[in-house]
């Protein structure tokens, strides 16, 4: 019995970083370029991994070379590969623009994610009913999130769906058959059509969210942490200080390993500020999975 099972998305990013962003019809040369391992489904997956959980990770990669050396990604991080099927397109991509002000232009072309359908999902059925939480995430299709939601509630496995990217069109009734629902603070906006600008409107637009029969929201803050609401109660998990070199990921970091943490046992408060230490390591890196930590690499990074 695997502890998590990950049912997402996994892309390569291709991140150029530009002097300047091109205008349209031009061609310009980009003084840099990087190659990582993407996807919020494998994000996810591989913090989870790195910090010690047994993961199953349901994807579908594409049948080329990007596919292969995803695989062996996630073979080397520990990730069960069974659930990991083949399609018919080309491996999802993600070329990235960053300028030299850390602003960025990001275009995903999913391929191989379009074929994790919910008839996917049936046929690893197996292994998602022998886990103890399911985590899902948006750059895969609402039917098959919500297809993974009906299996987590028919055999009694919790589901914590990750509203990332925003997406207006989330049925809401879905949400409330979630354990946790985990949107950053324009997520929540998007979701509720409220603003988020500050504590109390981000805490009048997560009641909404509770009254409309959530179970438990967690709410990333960037820096300041995280809030935690349930119905009667809501507290700030404090962010550790920390001097910040690249977000990239951040949010994906924090959801594998507080997926991790809750999987292996602590209550919401503690995973939540473990969770919080985790992400705020990976700030302190360049990268996305590249900055995020082993559970003995975390130790030496903390004392
Ligand atoms: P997203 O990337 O989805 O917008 P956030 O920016 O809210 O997510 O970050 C997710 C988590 O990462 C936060 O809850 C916090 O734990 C950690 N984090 C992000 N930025 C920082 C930072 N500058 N310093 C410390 N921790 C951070």
């Amino acid at each position: 019995m695997a502890d998590i099972t990950v049912i997402g998305s996994n892309m390569i990013d291709l991140t150029a970083y530009v002097d300047r962003m091109p205008i349209e019809g031009e061609t310009i040369e980009a003084p840099e370029f990087s190659m990582g391992f993407g996807g919020k489904g494998a994000n996810q997956a591989i913090a989870a991994a790195r910090l010690g959980s047994d993961v199953n990770f349901i994807t579908m990669v594409g049948n080329d070379d990007f596919g292969k050396q995803q695989l062996a990604n996630y073979e080397s991080s520990g990730i069960r590969t069974d659930g990991i099927g083949i399609g018919h397109q080309a491996s999802g991509v993600a070329p990235i623009f960053v300028d030299p002000t850390s602003d960025n232009r990001i275009l995903i072309i999913k391929g191989a994610n379009k074929e994790l359908t919910p008839a996917v999902l049936d046929e690893k059925v197996d292994l998602i009913k022998n886990s103890k939480l399911i985590v899902l995430q948006q750059e895969i299709a609402l039917e098959t999130n919500y297809h993974a939601i009906d299996l987590g509630v028919k055999y009694g496995v919790p589901v914590l769906l990750n509203p990332a990217p925003a997406n207006e069109d989330l049925n809401i009734d879905y949400v409330s058959k979630v354990a946790f629902f985990t949107p950053n603070e324009t997520e929540l906006a998007t979701l509720t059509g409220m603003p988020t600008n500050n504590l109390d409107e981000i805490k009048l637009a997560a009641d909404n969210l509770i009254q409309r029969g959530v179970g438990n929201l967690i709410i990333t803050l960037g820096s300041k942490g995280a809030l935690w609401v349930t119905e009667g109660h809501s507290e700030i998990v404090a962010g550790m200080k920390v001097k910040a070199v690249d977000t990239t990921g951040a949010g994906d970091s924090f959801i594998g390993s507080f997926s991790h943490y809750y999987a292996a046992g602590e209550d919401v408060p503690t995973a939540l500020q473990h969770a919080n230490q985790y992400a705020a390591m990976t700030v302190t890196k360049k990268g996305t999975q590249k900055s995020y930590p082993t559970k003995e690499e975390l130790t030496d990074m903390l004392v």
